[in-house]
Order: C-alpha cells, then structure tokens, then sequence
C-alpha cells in the first residue's frame, strides 16, 4: 500500500477531503480498494508471532484495523489536525467510547444541557450506573462550566451548534476551564463538520463525530470517529475499541470514504442555501423566531462566528400556532421530507419535541428551549428556487 505524494496528509483542506489517507494496492486503483475482509494471514508462525508482539507492522483482525478503515482514519484525521482518529460503528458508538475512554468510577463529568439525547443517556443514565458523577450546564454560560468543577472532574462533553437549538458554546474558554482543572474537553463537532469548525485548533482534547450526518451526507451508513491525541488513543481508547468491538464495516468507511470527496461541495452549498431559507422563515409571521448563526438576531452570533467559518446546514425556529402549526407546516412540504436525521443532501425537517427529544421530560425540553413549536430544518443541495417556494407555501399554511 503506498501513495506517491510525501506530503499527503498536509495538503490543502479540499485536496485531503479527495486524497487525503489514501494508499494504492499493487495494482494502482484509482478509487480506494476495499479490503472486506475479518482476518489476515501469516507467512509463518515466526511472522504471526513477531506481528502480535508488534515487531513487525502488518494488520492483525478485523476488530482491531482495516486497510480501507485505515485510509479514513488518516483523512480524517488530516482534516482535524489531529494526531490519530480512530473509528466505530456509529457516533453513538464514538460517544460512548470516547467518555468510557476518558473516566472511571468515582469520576464527574461536566456536560451541557443540550445533548442529542442519546449522548445525554449516556451521561445522565448509564454512566452513573458505574459510578460516574455529572453537572449539566448552560453550554452557552461559560462561568457554569468553572463554577461546576469539582476535584474529580475528569471529562467535559459539549455540542457546538447544539441539538436542535443551535446554542453555541465557548469551545476555546471552556477548553482552558477543563485544562485548569485537570479534565479533557470532548467537542460532538457532527452539526458543524470538520470543515466549518476545528475544536482541536480552539483547544479541545477530542472531537466525536457522527460520520453518518455530513461526512456520509447521502443517507446510506451510520458511522462514527473519535479523534485525539496518540497518547490518550492508544493508552486509554484503543483497548476499549478492541476488545468491546463496536468496529466499523470496511464497506461503511469505503462509502464515507467517498463521500468525504463530495463533503465541502455539499456543505456549501447547503450552507448557501440554508442562510437563504433562514432569512426567508425570519420575515414570516407564521414564525415566532429563526435560529441561524449567521444572522445578527442569532443570541451568540459574534461567538459563532469566531468559531465558526460557516452558519451551517440546521435552521431551527418556531412556529406561533405550536404543535398544530408545526405539524401543518410538516404535513403541507412537498419536496422537503419530514424525517429526523439531518446533513444530508435531501432537505429534511422534524419536530423535536415528539421525536429526537421526546425522551425528555416536558421540563427539560423547556429548559432546552424544545417547544411545541419548534422545527429544525436540515437543509439539503436541491434548487434554491425549489426549496424556498416549498418552504414558502409550508409556512402559508402553517399560519
Ligand atoms: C446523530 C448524532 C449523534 C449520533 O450519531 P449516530 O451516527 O446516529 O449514532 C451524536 N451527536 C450528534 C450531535 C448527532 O447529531
């Protein structure tokens, strides 16, 4: 497996989302191979023996490495400027690992309160279940994450854009708070991609990612990656990953492989056409308020964009008429599908409150700011044209 290019992995962003990671077999594919396969074979018992002592390089099972997982791995990691990336099967998967990895029993972790809701299971229920300790914060109030440090504190998880209300944490001031106390900061970088923001560049320690929203961004594999540094990755992650097992399939890093290729024409394009729909839904009196971090009327508008290049693919707002107005809004979309995942190339909506957050409790989702009649809007590449009338005529009805 080689490559021509000595500085492939420090090439420019557009040119690593193509090349980036990637090895030719002998027989110089274009396109990278995929090795479906569980195992590997030895020469000898001699070989076997000195490559399970690490003496010789070569890959071993595939629960521990893949060639094809290998080239993604280095692509990602070449995005983020990060030292390794590891993979899982999906960004629960990379979640998990990724706080598993980073404290034991007798352990706090500090979080902020609006989680994808999966993550904040994990960190509210299932890790307390091991003697694992948590304060949820205000993400967006940076003295909370100080004044919610304890002597154990050991890990901080934050989302930046959050989930589904687009709140946006200080990554670089609440990075020096963790630093300070001794704990590792984990950014969910899946709203923003590795291409509108760098957690590690603001200081962060890891960076999660659901591959299976932009990266995948076609609607075809779940995927996850944990992204950190090598000492942390090999000494504490990797034994997790191998001997837990939540690998992923060579064949999903090959599709999230190829549509990494696509990642920043996507991501612009949606990025393009989400500013307009947010600007179109701000000036329409269906609509209580838009959220998009773009705008000015955004609440950390300055702070988005300081940490941020772009607004992103999510547009949240809320509807007047409450849930029946955000259901007739849903009902009246002719091309915009109603469904609840989000970065793909078809735009797609969803209510949060009955359906990626309705394991909230009623307080809590009000805490969040997860009304009745809040959409979010994940917008895809389609005509602009299309996509604002569609849009138009579903808040004409929704009044
Ligand atoms: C979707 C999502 C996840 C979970 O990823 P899966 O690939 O669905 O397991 C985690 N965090 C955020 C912010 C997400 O949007």
């Amino acid at each position: 497996m080689t490559n021509k290019d000595p500085k492939q992995n420090q090439r420019r962003q557009n040119t690593l989302l193509v090349r980036g990671g990637t090895k030719r077999s002998n027989h110089k594919e274009t396109s990278e191979a995929i090795f479906l396969t569980s195992g590997f074979v030895y020469d000898s018992a001699e070989e076997a023996e000195a490559r399970f002592k690490g003496e010789l390089p070569g890959y071993l099972y595939g629960r521990y490495a893949n060639p094809t997982n290998t080239m993604l791995e280095e692509r990602l990691a070449a995005l983020d400027g990060a030292q390794v990336c590891r993979l899982a099967a999906s960004g629960m998967a990379a979640v998990q690992a990724a706080l598993l990895a980073s404290v034991r029993a007798g352990d706090h972790i500090v979080a902020g309160k609006a989680l994808f809701s999966s993550c904040r299971y994990i960190i509210e229920t299932l890790l307390p279940r091991y003697g694992v300790e948590f304060t949820l914060v205000e993400g967006a109030n940076t003295k909370a994450w100080a004044d919610a440090v304890k002597p154990n504190t050991k890990a901080f998880f934050l989302e930046s854009p959050a989930n589904p209300t687009l709140e946006i944490s200080d990554i670089k001031s609440i990075a020096d708070i963790a630093h300070k106390a001794g704990a590792r900061l984990i950014v969910d970088n899946a709203f923003a991609t590795p291409l509108l923001q760098k957690p590690i560049e603001l200081g962060a320690d890891v960076i999660v990612y659901s591959l299976t929203k932009h990266c995948d961004g076609q609607g075809r594999v779940l995927a996850g990656a944990i992204l950190g540094d090598e000492k942390w990755v090999t000494e504490e992650l990797d034994p997790i990953l191998r001997h837990t097992g939540p690998a992923m399939s060579p064949f999903v890093a090959w599709v999230v492989l190829k549509g990494m290729e696509t990642l920043s024409l996507r991501v612009d394009r949606m990025c393009d056409n989400a500013q307009k729909i947010a600007d179109l839904i701000g000036s329409h009196e269906a609509v209580n308020y838009v959220r998009y971090p773009t705008r000015k009327d955004h609440p950390q508008h300055e702070l988005a964009m300081s940490q941020m290049k772009n607004g992103g693919t999510i547009v949240a707002f809320e509807l007047k008429g409450g849930k029946d107005g955000a259901y007739k809004f849903l009902n009246a979309l002719e091309i915009v599908d109603i469904s609840n995942n989000l970065g793909d190339a078809k735009s797609l909506a969803t209510h949060p409150a009955t359906t990626t957050h309705k394991l909230f409790e009623a307080d809590v989702q009000a805490e969040l700011g997860v009304t009745q009649g809040l959409i979010r809007l994940s917008v895809g590449i389609e005509d602009i044209d299309d996509l604002l009338e569609d849009v138009k005529q579903a808040l004409d009805k929704a009044k």
